[in-house]
């Protein structure tokens, strides 16, 4: 017997917020000068800072602590360091130190990781954990590693939410928990404060970047960023609100917010931040980053680019071409199209460097 009834009809809110949607980007990139531009990245730094709750964020003394110290068969010696980014919240990460080291301007990347990874541990590369080798195979997922066999230092963290910083709900020794991240629950805790993981971890990546500096070992005022899906995300973000990022490569994370998080709105919660689509778009935040050099990766079939596909991309990447052209600088930002889904391609590198 069946216990429900069929509904014929749904009344549903989702052509109502498309058309609220429109309305917004109130702080669009509108300059047509690098003048017009400056003023106005300095105004939307300031606000989109204060919207994803950075001013909310305490400081403290870092306390860097390295745990352990591994020299690896592929000759890289990796480094495991836990540093405070907020009175009481710590952040493990992997440094992974190549034999030989660029003297390039960019010695050091921040590599970032998104989703269904298990944090730090794929992007390092340790193929050594069954069901993280898996993935690193599943994404291309070692950046990280791929970029320190390059000769660069790179810095894999732990964003929060992934890895060893699971909160509660997934401190269990089971696959899916390891793998997965709390995103959801530390949204709820903390978007009624007036926080947003987008911005936790966007503050944590500039303690990181504080952390180089401190350690003073290597260059730490222009250091390169990479980062693939929600590593993507948090690229994006960082290098729009921190020049130190003077390189970032952006892969399977560029795309206009009403297709992608609107029309697909079963996202992870990291990517919803209250009140953003009032004052912008992707492109808009891609923007803040002219005339730095970035790199956009796009697959032509993932679906994360939401129902008209690259389309979705191609007209943010315009907005960001726009502030770029204000400088002349269009060779700056470069687009890598790949064939297939949702995937990191390390055959970005050798373009990248090349550029
Ligand atoms: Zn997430």
């Amino acid at each position: 017997m069946n216990r429900i009834i069929n509904i014929k009809k749904y009344y549903t809110c989702k052509e109502h917020l498309d058309k609220k949607f429109d309305s917004g980007r109130k702080s669009r990139l509108k300059a047509e000068t690098k003048e017009e531009y400056l003023k106005w990245k300095e105004e939307t730094r300031t606000l989109l800072k204060k919207v994803i709750g950075l001013d909310k964020m305490e400081t403290c003394e870092l306390n860097p602590e390295t745990l352990e110290v591994i020299r690896l068969e592929n000759g890289i010696t990796r480094e495991k360091v836990v540093i405070q980014v907020e009175p009481d919240v710590y952040m493990p990460f992997y440094i992974l130190i190549p034999p030989v080291i660029k003297t390039d301007e960019i010695q050091c990347f921040l590599a970032l990781p998104g989703h269904s990874g298990a944090g730090k541990y794929s992007i390092a590369g340790c193929y050594e954990i069954p069901a993280v080798a898996d993935k690193i195979k599943e994404f291309n997922y070692d950046y990280g590693m791929q970029l320190a066999l390059l000769g660069y230092v790179v810095l894999c963290p732990d964003i929060r939410g992934f890895g060893e910083r699971r909160e509660e709900a997934l401190q269990t020794d089971d696959e899916s928990a390891f793998i997965n991240s709390t995103c959801f629950h530390l949204s709820h805790m903390a978007e009624p404060l007036g926080q947003t993981v987008t911005g936790m971890n966007t503050w944590d990546m500039m303690r990181l970047l504080d952390y180089l500096k401190k350690r003073n070992e290597w260059k730490y005022d222009k250091v390169g960023c990479v980062g693939f899906s929600g590593g993507g995300m948090l690229t994006l973000w960082l290098s729009a609100l921190d020049d130190r990022i003077q390189q970032a490569i952006i892969s399977g994370y560029l795309y206009g917010y009403k297709d992608s998080l609107l029309t697909l709105n079963g996202n992870c919660s990291c990517n919803y931040i209250p009140h953003l689509w009032e004052y912008v778009d992707m492109g808009d935040i891609g923007a803040l980053l002219a005339p730095r050099q970035v790199m956009i990766q796009s697959c032509r079939d993932d679906h994360l680019n939401g129902p008209r596909g690259l389309i979705n991309v191609y007209e943010q990447l315009e907005i960001m071409k726009k502030a770029y052209r204000l400088f002349g600088a269009e060779e700056n930002i470069k687009h890598d199209i790949r064939e297939g889904g949702h995937r990191f391609h390390n055959e970005v590198f050798p373009l990248f460097f090349h550029c």
